[in-house]
């Protein structure tokens, strides 16, 4: 029997390679310089507080924990320090002061909006924080028109808690995992909103951080918008990091809502913002049931308010308002360039510093990520996060944050479930700030810690603590029980940080 075969095919010819330019080899990124002297770009309240260390001496505080709480703008202080005796209810007094507050108000409101670049019809409402912004708007997600089942909303994993739960309690949540770079992650996000269209089910919301508090990192917003709103869906920013550190504009770059706190723009007094588009909370369930959000009452049925009053029952904050819209002002008349160039310089320095250390990792979400906010993760192999912010506040009068930072699923996927150190900066933070930090991250590195210091209730100490609470400030009877670090009084459920 004959078997043909087949003689095998010529192998193809390869086309010539065309002569290729040489590639451009990329320069190495410069290593920042030290920046001893980096001055503040604003003067913000107890900028020169001295705190203890263990061995007695006494430092100023170096504040790298911005991101968490940022201190008061000088400013700031100032307009609360005139406006409080003006201070009288809002909206519901028909005395002078009352009118004068209730106008104070109203305009701290304008200026709120004005600052985020609210469009014309957009509401302003102010709350109490980021968590109580995203909180209302979840409330407000239409249902699904036809079946009635809660708006779908898409949520990428590297949220904070606060953009993440309040979907996952009230609406139908979809939490996406983020890809090794900005590009797979957006076309992760993109894949899983044309899937909703695909499927009948359309997202309604994107929910999306403006800035990380673990790394500072972001998606590039104009690609997200385009995105969201190729699917029919709408986008809002978690802009709790974003707001206090780039400028931010709604009507500019066509997301829909934004929510932010005043006491990480430097306005820590109770006030926070959702600004966005009016349909939805004209019509969602209003925030708080009680008092301003009504305009009438039986004891059988209740009309509610549309605009901002549906969302603010009870009597207004006015002086957190008013905070926040000072902090807005301040941060408007600042050269945009002279503040992203003070913040990049400070963080460029934080992660080759830190990073050019033995041991110490800086954590990334994306290798391609551009312009990050001041927020520099990392950890020191050897040492659990926790010691090493003790040592830092301890040893030398550093305050950090060390955790999980609110972000477990984020710090999970990237290998810290253990934790992190995280240093932040802001305006009011010096060059030298950052330099002590790296002094003292070397100093650990190179010769551990000289305190001795052990867990109790979950959270790291210095063993036998001597400084004392802060002595002449008048404060002494509110602090009796915060013999520092040990006692409940600054114990604060170290599991879910
Ligand atoms: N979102 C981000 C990105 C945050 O960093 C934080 C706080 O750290 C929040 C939301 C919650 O902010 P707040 O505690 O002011 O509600």
């Amino acid at each position: 029997m004959t078997t043909l075969t087949t003689a095998p095919a010529p192998a193809p010819v390869a086309a010539p390679a065309p002569v290729a330019a040489p590639a451009p080899v990329a320069a190495p990124a410069p290593v920042a310089a030290p920046v001893h002297d980096v001055a503040p770009v604003l003067p913000v309240v107890g900028a020169d507080t001295l705190v203890p260390l263990v061995d007695g001496r006494q430092v100023p505080y170096a504040n790298l924990d911005v991101a968490a709480s940022a201190p008061a703008l000088e400013a700031v202080a100032d307009r609360v320090t005139r406006v409080l005796p003006l201070y009288a209810s809002v909206h519901r007094g028909a005395g002078y002061l009352s009118q004068v507050s209730t106008a104070l108000y109203e305009t701290a409101r304008r200026t709120i909006g004005a600052f985020v670049g609210a469009r014309d019809d957009d509401l302003t409402i102010v709350t109490r924080n980021t968590t109580d912004s995203l909180n209302l708007l979840a409330g407000c997600v239409p249902a699904d028109p036809v079946t009635g089942e809660p708006g779908r909303v898409l949520v990428l994993d590297i949220e904070h808690h606060a953009n993440l739960l309040p979907w996952q309690r009230v609406t139908d949540a979809t939490v996406v995992t983020g890809g090794p770079s900005v590009a797979a992650t957006l076309a992760e996000i993109e894949g899983e909103l044309a899937a909703g269209v695909a499927d009948g089910r359309p997202y309604a919301l994107l929910a999306l951080t403006g800035a990380s508090n673990v790394t500072g990192e972001a998606l590039p917003v104009a690609d997200v918008v385009a995105a969201a709103h190729g699917a029919g869906a709408r986008v809002v920013l978690d802009g709790a990091q974003l707001v206090p550190h780039r400028r931010f504009s709604l009507a500019d770059t066509g997301v829909d809502y934004v929510a932010f706190s005043g006491h990480k723009t430097y306005a820590p007094f109770g006030a926070g913002a959702l600004v966005g588009r009016r349909d939805w909370l004209d019509v969602g369930t209003p925030y708080l049931a009680g008092g301003g959000a009504v305009r009438r009452v039986r004891t059988t049925r209740t009309e509610w308010h549309e605009g901002p009053a549906r969302h603010e029952a009870g009597s207004p904050n006015v002086v957190g308002a008013v905070a926040l819209a000072a902090a807005c002002d301040e941060l408007a008349a600042l050269d945009p360039r002279v503040a992203g160039e003070h913040e990049d310089a400070l963080r460029r320095r934080l992660v080759d510093g830190l990073g050019a250390l033995d041991r110490v990792e800086v954590v990334h979400v994306w290798d391609d990520a551009v312009d990050p906010v001041g927020v520099v993760t990392f950890t020191v192999s050897g040492y659990d996060p926790g010691l090493v912010a003790a040592y830092l506040s301890a040893e030398h009068g550093i305050g950090v944050r060390d955790g999980r930072f609110c972000a477990h699923p984020l710090l999970g996927r990237l290998g810290f479930d253990a934790g992190a150190v995280r240093a932040s900066v802001g305006l009011g933070t010096a060059g030298e700030e950052v330099e002590r930090l790296v002094a003292a991250v070397r100093s650990l590195v190179d010769e551990g810690p000289q305190a001795r210091y052990d867990v109790v209730d979950g959270l790291w100490v210095v063993v036998d603590d001597p400084r004392p609470v802060p002595a002449g400030s008048g404060l002494e009877g509110l602090l009796a029980t915060a013999a520092l670090g040990a006692d409940e009084a600054f114990g604060c459920l170290p599991d879910d940080l």
